[in-house]
């Protein structure tokens, strides 16, 4: 039987690579190669930037209405097709059918939908205007303009989520974009590509290429007409595209790694409710998701009981076939992923860790019986420095950490190269906003985790990125603004202080 196969969208036609080559997409739940995908390269690249440079000045000049109405078109598409996305995201990304239900499809219909309204209400923001200062003479006026071609580029974690949220933004605020997901991940991204044309986007307002990343992705930040290019990936690969976007002067939105701490006070209210998000943030999605927290910090007065606590849930977390409705965590993305993790919690034995459950692979009956399973693992005893602290490990790994009091605890959390999101679980109000002051992250959720309102800042610092995606910060960023000076009076008196210099020559 022929596997079936995925085509790339350029200048609104779903094509092969121009060389005919493809990449096996496996399903990880059983290990097996279902899909494949184009392995395209530079010249598939240059003809999808080529389509989307022509498609650039009418897309750019279309009403922001009409732009909304596509954008709210494909949302609609999707959300009537919302049963077949999740089905293929889990089984793309070995995450449970239930999570892709509940979390990727709805939330990428509302990444769709959030940016096609934000343009609407942003429009006049973004042709505001500024009068002159009295006796100059002239009035001043900004228009924020689109960029031009913009390159996408996402990972596998949170596969139509992140294309989506990036895609979005770009749009709808006037770009063209040529679009990489990750070759790990990327059916349900070339199925949002078919009904992008059923949408009514124009030829080569969307371009989606897929392949390897240094095939496809680093083509796309090396194209000279590539104005911006929008990434989420892991850091090591962010510098990489960092380093070739400077010497272009290119604009870089980084969304990068993460080790982020959740941190537990004694005061923190420990219901069931606040346990199981605890749980959640160190799991969910197999701890594939980069605002996970893999250092749990706990106050050293409640440790021993919130560890008994936690334990016990974590030891009651299903690892199953992703389609089992009763499955909490499903199969790690891929071979070479489940080895890496693996191999971390080897390093964590090594370093004189222990396991205080889970800690390797899983092999499970029937159907899966060859997929890349891994228990939820806990791990304790290892100092804030040990490696196993200090590096991204993208799994159901999380090491529990003792702290005396706050000032320990923001030393360590601080204690780290990343700095995407930190959860603080305490019921003194002013420890709460103390702490999220000093707390060196771009995120702080104070009792929660992964509460998202798509109008915030979304990003981190340090080593987990540069800029930030969401709400009006991604329509700045995939915007110029343009200030127009026109005068209408008469030019401005000289003044006679010659060391203040006349308005106009500032
Ligand atoms: P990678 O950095 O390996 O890949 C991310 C994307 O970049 C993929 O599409 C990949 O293509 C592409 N890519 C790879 N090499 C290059 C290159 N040389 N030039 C241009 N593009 C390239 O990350 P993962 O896919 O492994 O994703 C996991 C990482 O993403 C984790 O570190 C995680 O923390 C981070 N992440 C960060 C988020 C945030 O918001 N801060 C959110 C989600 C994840 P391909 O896969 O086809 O090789």
């Amino acid at each position: 039987m022929s596997i079936p196969r995925l085509a790339n969208l350029i200048d609104g036609r779903l094509q092969a690579s121009h060389r005919d080559t493809w990449l096996d997409v496996h399903e990880p739940a059983t290990g097996s190669v279902f899909m494949q995908c184009p392995a395209s390269d530079a010249g598939d690249v240059a003809a999808a930037v080529e389509a989307a440079r022509r498609a650039a000045p009418a897309w750019a000049s279309t009403p922001i209405d009409q732009r909304a109405h596509h954008l709210q078109r494909l949302a609609d598409l999707i959300a009537a097709r919302l049963e077949e996305f999740a089905a293929l995201e889990s089984r793309d990304s070995g995450k449970p059918l239930s999570l892709a239900r509940r979390l990727d499809i709805p939330r990428a219909v509302s990444n769709l939908r959030h940016f096609a309204a934000a343009i609407i209400g942003w429009g006049s923001e973004s042709h505001a205007m500024e009068t002159g200062a009295p006796g100059s003479g002239a009035v001043n006026y900004t228009l924020r303009q689109p960029l031009g071609v913009v390159g996408c580029i996402s990972p596998w974690n949170l596969p139509l989520y992140l294309f989506t949220w990036k895609i979005a933004p770009a749009l709808a605020a006037g770009n063209t974009v040529v679009a990489k997901p990750s070759e790990v991940t990327p059916c349900t991204a070339a199925l949002l590509g078919e009904l992008s044309i059923e949408a009514g986007f124009p030829a080569g307002v969307l371009n989606i290429v897929h392949g390897s990343g240094p095939d496809v992705g680093q083509a796309i930040v090396e194209h000279p007409a590539v104005k911006a290019v929008s990434f989420t990936g892991s850091t090591a690969t962010g510098a990489r595209i960092a380093g070739i976007a400077a010497a272009q002067f290119k604009k870089l939105s980084l969304e990068m790694g993460g080790k982020n701490p959740a941190i537990v006070f004694a005061d923190a209210e420990l219901s069931d409710a606040n346990l199981d998000t605890i749980v959640r943030s160190g799991f969910a999605n197999q701890g594939e998701i980069c605002l996970c927290g893999s250092r749990l910090l706990v106050q050293k007065s409640i440790y021993d009981v919130f560890r008994q606590r936690y334990l016990a849930r974590v030891r009651a977390l299903r690892v199953g076939d992703p389609d089992a409705a009763d499955s909490d965590l499903g199969a790690m993305v891929s071979q070479a992923h489940h080895d890496k993790v693996l191999g971390c919690i080897e390093q964590a034995r090594h370093e004189g860790g222990q396991i205080l459950c889970g800690g390797g692979a899983l092999t499970l009956p029937g159907r899966c019986a060859d997929g890349w399973f891994i228990a939820p693992t806990v791990i304790e005893g290892l100092p804030s420095a040990a490696q196993t602290n200090q590096q991204e490990i993208f799994g159901p790994v999380v090491c529990l950490i003792p702290f005396e009091d706050e000032a320990e605890a923001l030393a360590i959390a601080n204690d780290s190269r990343y700095g995407l999101a930190a959860s603080l679980w305490t019921q003194d109000l002013s420890r709460a906003h103390r702490m999220a002051g000093q707390l060196e992250f771009g995120i702080v959720w104070i009792n929660c985790w992964l509460l998202r309102d798509l109008r915030t800042p979304f990003g981190g610092v340090k080593q987990s990125g540069v800029g930030r995606e969401g709400g009006s910060e991604a329509l700045h960023f995939f915007t110029e603004p343009k200030n127009i000076c026109i005068a209408y009076g008469a030019p401005p008196v000289p003044r006679q202080d010659a060391s203040v210099p006349p308005m106009e020559s500032r």
